[in-house]
């Protein structure tokens, strides 16, 4: 039997990978990265960068190849089997990365490189391993050591079974909706919502907590009874409200002991300052003094904002006191009546196929490519795949998953497949590939999937994290692309794609109307760009409670005296000092904030709004020097790509946005981009 996920050849083989290859793959490639691993730390063998890399980093690149091949399956269509195979295979692996980073041996064989030998990219990529291996436990001896291992594994199946609690949790409920209780939600939905059903062979209209229904009946479902049914379920999702198999609420508390355990072994006060170390920012306190600035700035804002809203509803909707299942349909009803459109208008005129055309329109010129339908093995038939060339030569390539479906997982997401590396082994230039992953709505009654403006900006964001993984120059794999770029620097690109949804010149290029073909009209893109900021104050504070959150939770909870309840209740107390618009008791959300939990975000979430500093002050330098009208020049993406994209991880991320802007980040771009610049309302 020939096993699909041993096969290197070129792209995996997503179409023939089977939960039965699972196994014996990780035992096959834990065993060459294993007598890899063996071969290089023998003291005969040369303390140099390229004869490691040949040895090593060829192993370990194949073996996380197929594990990422196995992961990304795993996300996007999932069945128990593979589940199961992922669970079985994961301590393994786990522990191999954990003993590969914290092996005293390769340690020493590092240190003896002699970084006068290795270039500028080499040297960068050294550093960072030093410092890894630091972070890894490398200096830890006996006890500690073992102890550290033994945390590492943990966290890997506390954050999976987390994940995985989320996931199960949200799919484990659905609401049979009868059409009269549908009432104001738009038809597309209301389709799908049948379709659901009738596949399942019921009456009625199946209502999911996926975010391409539950997020439409919220916004405009004029029965609150509906809305607060959904809003229940959905804000206490995975937790001691619903199915306790799973309740995340005792997952939460051992994850928190563990990291803090981890700093600290590494002696470190908390995991916040641990988790600073490798980022840009400099200390936990920068970061939320840094949070807590913003709020001050953003909260008379926020206060109008919420002002606002309770006005419109007893005015308007006859809500004098509205509940928290209310809010997003008032602040829907109140974008209505004062920009005069809704989401559902919009999105007729953003088709799929015109929205990827425009995208790629835009890329292609401003970074002098050009994108191209290719073929590869995928797991799913909507699966697309492209290539990217530049001047005839093949740059990188990338699959695109679109829609949302049952057993993929929500959100969007880019994912490398395999990085920019001038190979040791062979001499040749492996290129990049990436995988962007999104959960749009399908299209109903033979028409085109129809894209809200959110989705349209989630792509872009998307497809920034892939460019910078694509169109990397850079030939050492470890700080190629988006690899060795700090964490909080990493959504710069990403973030920075999102203000082209916002031109003119981009829009009128990327929309067609669903039935007439007719482009966004000029009256109801102004319309936009002025409820464009609408509530920027309530989401600004939105994110920093979540941010602040985050960082305290790393820093001043402590797991060794804390109660059962002391989350939420820190949770309460961020709240209190950030937050304008009141949070129910009966709410769960850090028992779904799966960024902190599951995805690498914690101690770091505040990098969305980090980042968002650097992308706005940079995408400023195209405002400054865009065309008559509003065109981007593209000698500025020119000196933007070479100096944020193609660098990659090869130098920090303060020196290239240096190289880009000249001087270091300002926070003017931001506020005025979010209408927070004027004068302090009233
Ligand atoms: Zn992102």
């Amino acid at each position: 039997m020939t096993n699909p996920l041993l096969d290197f050849n070129d792209l995996p083989l997503f179409d023939q990978i089977k939960p039965e290859h699972v196994a014996p793959a990780v035992d096959a490639l834990l065993a060459g990265a294993e007598s890899a691993l063996q071969a290089v730390t023998e003291p005969a063998f040369p303390a140099e960068w390229t004869a490691i890399a040949k040895v090593l980093d060829v192993a370990s690149e194949r073996f996380s190849r197929a594990w990422g091949a196995v992961g990304h399956l795993n996300a996007v269509a999932d069945t128990p089997e593979l589940r199961a195979a992922y669970n079985e295979a994961m301590p393994r692996v786990t522990a191999f990365w954990t003993r590969l980073g914290s092996d005293e041996r390769l340690y020493a064989k590092y240190k003896a490189i002699d970084p006068a030998t290795l270039n500028p990219e080499q040297r960068q990529a050294h550093r960072n391993a030093i410092r890894n291996f630091v972070l890894g436990g490398a200096e830890l001896q006996g006890e500690a050591k073992a102890r550290f291992a033994e945390i590492q594994e943990r966290q890997a199946e506390l954050s999976q079974k987390f994940s995985e609690n989320a996931l199960d949790a949200t799919d484990a409920f659905a609401w049979y909706a009868v059409l009269e209780d549908l009432d104001g939600v738009p038809e597309d939905v209301v389709s799908a919502a049948r379709a659901a059903a009738e596949a399942e062979g019921k009456d009625g209209y199946k209502l999911t907590l996926k975010m391409p229904c539950y997020l439409p009946v919220m916004q405009f479902a004029r029965s609150s009874a509906l809305r607060e049914r959904l809003y229940r379920a959905y804000v206490t999702r995975a937790s001691e409200f619903g199915d306790p198999a799973f309740d995340n609420t005792a997952l939460i508390r051992e994850i928190l002991a563990l990291r803090q355990e981890e700093a600290k072994l590494l002696g470190y006060p908390n995991f916040g300052e641990l988790s600073i170390v490798p980022k840009m920012a400099e200390s936990a306190d920068q970061v939320i003094k840094f949070l807590r600035d913003l709020a001050a700035k953003a909260r008379p804002y926020g206060e109008r904002d919420l002002a606002d809203l309770r006005a419109f509803a007893a005015e308007h909707l006859g809500l004098a006191d509205p509940q928290p299942w209310d809010w997003t349909y008032v602040g829907e009803k109140l974008k209505e009546a004062r920009y005069a459109f809704s989401e559902q208008e919009v999105k007729q005129y953003f088709t799929a196929p015109k929205v990827m055309a425009g995208l790629f329109k835009i890329v292609e010129t401003l970074f002098e490519v050009s994108i191209q339908r290719d073929t590869a093995p995928v797991w799913h038939p909507s699966v697309e795949f492209y290539r990217i060339e530049r001047a005839g030569q093949k740059v990188g390539q990338f699959y695109l998953d679109p829609s949302a479906r049952a057993a993929k997982r929500g959100g969007a997401w880019m994912d490398d497949v395999r990085a920019r590396w001038l190979r040791p082994d062979t001499g040749r230039l492996q290129t990049p590939v990436a995988q962007l992953v999104c959960n749009f709505a399908e299209g109903v009654d033979g028409k085109p999937p129809l894209l809200t403006h959110d989705d349209v900006t989630t792509l872009f964001h998307e497809f920034g994290h892939g460019l910078h993984h694509m169109l990397t120059r850079i030939d050492e794999r470890d700080v190629s692309g988006i690899s060795g770029v700090e964490w909080d620097a990493v959504e710069l690109p990403s973030q920075f794609m999102e203000n082209f949804c916002w031109e003119w010149d981009v829009l009128a290029h990327m929309t067609s109307h669903v039935d007439t073909g007719a482009p966004l009209p000029r009256p109801l893109f102004d319309k936009m760009t002025a409820a464009k900021n609408f509530q920027s104050g309530l989401q600004t504070l939105r994110q920093i409670e979540f941010s602040l959150f985050d960082m305290l939770l790393h820093t001043r909870y402590d797991a060794a005296t804390a109660q059962p309840g002391d989350v939420m209740a820190l949770l309460a107390e961020v709240r209190q000092e950030v937050a304008v618009m009141p949070a129910p008791e009966f709410s769960r959300t850090p028992n779904t904030f799966s960024h902190i939990f599951s995805g690498g975000y914690a101690a770091g979430y505040y990098s969305y709004k980090w980042a968002e500093v650097l992308s706005a002050d940079a995408y400023a330098a195209f405002e400054e020097t865009a065309g008559a009208n509003g065109e981007p020049s593209v000698e500025t993406g020119r000196k933007y790509r070479e100096a944020i994209l193609e660098a990659g991880g090869s130098r920090s991320a303060m020196e290239s946005f240096k190289a880009f802007r000249g001087r270091e980040p300002q926070l003017d771009a931001l506020l005025r981009h979010q209408g927070m610049a004027e004068a302090q309302p009233a």
